[in-house]
């Protein structure tokens, strides 16, 4: 019996593998620079294509094409990428320039000023941690979707309509609380929240600049603590997959709230960890 039973299990498992690739080999194939895209895509599309993501576990910053991830690009029917001096390297690894789409294209987009360059014009990356702009990086990923797989457009767009709900929803119950608060500055590791400090009207002071670069000297480390004591902030956030040996001394020497978020770079469910992510801003600053 404990064989049949097991043959039984074996034949289920078989049965399932084969439905799961050959479903996989009908859908089209889509691979993500970046966690937020990455996230998009499985809302938008779920399991009706071959996901394949490039960066989950290293700062975006820093992105690479890995050899293993060559043959993917080349074969994706769409790469879904962040621009903005982001994730840009990989518009090298294939001719086919069509296939590549920038989900930032169309957002109301942050100036930055270029320290190596001042005449060009460079724009904050992290797009994505505005609720408002992250709804029209899910609006191309919708229009692409629809365009290379007509035939799920319903499906996408329930879904797309869905995404929207959830993102409005959070909007509007933070939008109340955050109007109520009476400081609204605090300061992090790298300067990654500007998009979501400009939907909520917080202000951000950073250690490390938007490129999470530059020079935590003592120096610099002095001024952070003068502007803490200057305005009486009340919050310092550290990134959950950064090091933040800075902020630590800054939070010693200052007593000031320190928190420890995902600013969902390089991980996380989207929704999950951006709730938790105003809830603690917001716990810090009331
Ligand atoms: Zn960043």
């Amino acid at each position: 019996m404990k064989r049949l039973i097991r043959g039984f299990f074996v034949i289920s498992f078989l049965f399932l593998v084969s439905c799961t690739s050959s479903k996989n080999n009908e859908g089209i194939s889509v691979v993500t620079t970046t966690n937020p895209n990455y996230n998009l895509v499985k809302y938008i599309a779920q399991d009706k294509v071959d996901l394949h993501n490039l960066v989950f576990d290293s700062d975006s910053h820093n992105f690479e094409v890995k050899p293993e991830d060559v043959k993917k690009i080349e074969d994706a029917d769409v790469i879904f990428y962040n621009g903005l001096s982001l994730d840009d390297k990989v518009l090298d690894f294939s001719k086919d320039k069509d296939k590549f789409v920038r989900t930032t294209k169309g957002a109301e987009l942050i100036k930055i000023e270029d320290h190596h360059d001042e005449s060009k014009e460079s724009y904050d990356p992290h797009v994505w941690l505005s609720l408002k702009e992250y709804k029209i990086m899910g609006k191309n990923v919708l229009d692409k979707l629809i365009e290379l797989d007509e035939e799920n457009k319903d499906f996408y767009t329930k879904n797309y309509n869905a995404f929207v709900e959830r993102a409005d929803t959070i909007y509007n119950n933070y939008k109340r609380d955050f109007e109520n608060l009476v400081n609204r500055e605090f300061i992090s590791n790298h300067a990654s929240y500007n998009y979501l400090a400009r939907d909520f009207s917080l202000i951000n002071s950073s250690i490390y600049d938007i490129n999470n670069h530059g020079e935590a000297n003592p120096q610099n480390i002095q001024s952070i603590i003068d502007i803490i004591k200057q305005k009486n902030i009340k919050l310092i956030v550290g990134d959950e997959f950064d090091s933040n040996k800075e902020l630590e001394i800054i939070s010693n020497e200052t007593g000031v709230n320190y928190k420890e978020v995902n600013n969902l770079e390089s991980q996380g469910d989207f929704f999950t960890e951006y709730e938790k992510l105003l809830s603690s801003i917001y716990d810090g600053l009331k």
